[in-house]
């Protein structure tokens, strides 16, 4: 081979992406880095986490209502497919690159092989603003993505989900356009479906959901008690504002929050609940009669015993890291922290419960959506809740147990669990040829 070759087989140095350190895929990349040593053995194999299975880029053109054509970029991702089929959601966001989607697959990857869930990892996106499209146009360019990544969906192939911007109408597009296009109803294909389409209860609210126990949980450990707690969440979209509600019914307050439109700041506790409907009304939390207005940076000094990233990646950066005034960070986004920030997290002895672990209550239930649409017999949401939370504290304790006997971050403990799993799946599998 000659050197460069070989540099770039070894090192996986992908020709099509150009991660930074702070970026998502060179955050990942980091991320593995980190655990490999521990892998013994398998680590022969890092190159299968190291780059994606499998990467597809549509031009999904649809016809506008003015009667323009217009192109957008799509992107599916599939991470690995060691473990079982791809699982992970869709995003419609203008700022969606192919580097985003690959580091959001391989999390997904990694996400699902820390709770167990039979699944690899994938990933997709549309670059576009949905704020800018009519429902026509949206259900147009929703159903021409879907019709363009068919050739890698499916039950058995890569499920996608609801993720930033898509919601259950979107899959129920989907889920029509591929039985369409096979010539069979087929509601395994996504989840997150309306319940009336083979959809889950309990879906909607399951990534919140899963953010409560977990945050629940970690708190218990670190003897911070939940009554009177307090709790800042930046991103008030589905996962933040059902967790700030589980957590307002607990006891705690949220004294803080924060989107795109502003900041708020109530130390007596916002009102979850009329909060959301003011953001469902307005888009954001700006303008809520409930607080004071706070700016982008006074919200990550903010002095609370929880701090909730639950918007998107790279958020909480070594700066904000370091005038952080926080004992937890629960991290409902995924990649929220970047590599230099989770080191000064660390070095200031603030507890990281890391995305692959926080946000997993919305795969998790994906998960039961799939098994309930394959058997075709439905689950009580009570059934749902306690599933969920028995899988998702599972997972956590056994996660914390080796961070304990090895002394290492929940990240590196959350990672060091999951790819040894990949790993292994991947090295019996075996290579074909
Ligand atoms: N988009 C969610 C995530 O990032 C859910 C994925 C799924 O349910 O497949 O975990």
């Amino acid at each position: 081979m000659p050197d460069t070759q070989q540099a770039h087989a070894q090192l996986g140095t992908l020709s099509y992406v150009s991660p930074t350190p702070e970026s998502p895929w060179g955050t990942y990349l980091a991320q593995v880095d980190r655990v490999l040593p521990y892998m013994g053995e398998l680590a022969r194999w890092s190159g299968t986490l190291r780059r994606p299975k499998r990467v597809l880029i549509v031009d999904v053109p649809i016809q506008l209502d003015s009667g323009e054509i217009a192109h957008f970029e799509g992107y599916r991702v599939q991470h690995s497919l060691s473990r079982g089929p791809g699982k992970g959601g869709v995003r419609y966001h203008p700022d969606v690159t192919l580097e985003e989607v690959m580091a959001l697959s391989a999390w997904m990857t990694v996400k699902n092989a820390a709770v167990n869930l039979p699944f690899g990892g994938a990933k997709g996106g549309i670059r576009l603003d949905p704020k800018t499209l009519s429902m026509h146009e949206l259900e147009r360019v929703t159903r021409r993505y879907t019709s363009e990544i068919g050739i890698i969906i499916g039950p058995q192939r890569d499920i996608p989900a609801p993720d930033v911007n898509t919601n259950a109408q979107i899959m129920a597009w989907m889920m029509d356009t591929y039985s369409a296009n096979v010539g069979a109803t087929s509601t395994g294909v996504v989840t997150g479906k309306p319940v009336s389409l083979g959809g889950s209860l309990g879906r909607v609210k399951a990534t919140g959901r899963g953010v409560f126990v977990t945050g629940r949980e970690a708190m218990r450990r670190l003897k911070i008690p939940m009554e009177g707690a307090r709790v800042a969440i930046q991103g008030f979209g589905n996962v933040g504002a059902n967790a700030a509600e589980l957590f307002v019914q607990a006891g705690a307050k949220i004294v803080a929050v924060q989107d795109h439109g502003g900041g708020l700041y109530n130390g007596h506790g916002l009102d979850a609940v009329a909060l959301a409907a003011h953001v469902a009304q307005h888009g954001s939390v700006a303008g809520f009669p409930g607080g004071e207005v706070l700016g982008t940076e006074e919200f990550w000094t903010v002095e609370t015993d929880v701090i909730i990233p639950a918007a998107l990646e790279g958020q909480l950066t070594l700066a904000r890291a370091e005038r952080l005034r926080a004992k937890l960070v629960l991290e409902a986004a995924n990649g929220p922290t970047t590599p230099a920030a989770d080191d000064a997290l660390a070095a200031r002895g603030i507890t990281v419960l890391p995305d692959v672990v926080c946000n997993s209550g919305g795969v998790i239930v994906s998960y039961f959506e799939w098994v309930q649409d394959f058997s075709s017999f439905f689950w009580s949401e009570e059934e749902i809740n306690l599933r969920l939370d028995k899988i998702i504290t599972g997972a956590l304790n056994h996660i914390w147990a080796t961070c304990d006997k090895y002394n290492f971050s929940l990240r590196t403990g959350a990672f060091v669990v999951a790819c040894e799993r990949i790993l292994q799946a991947r090295n019996e599998r075996g290579l074909y040829p």
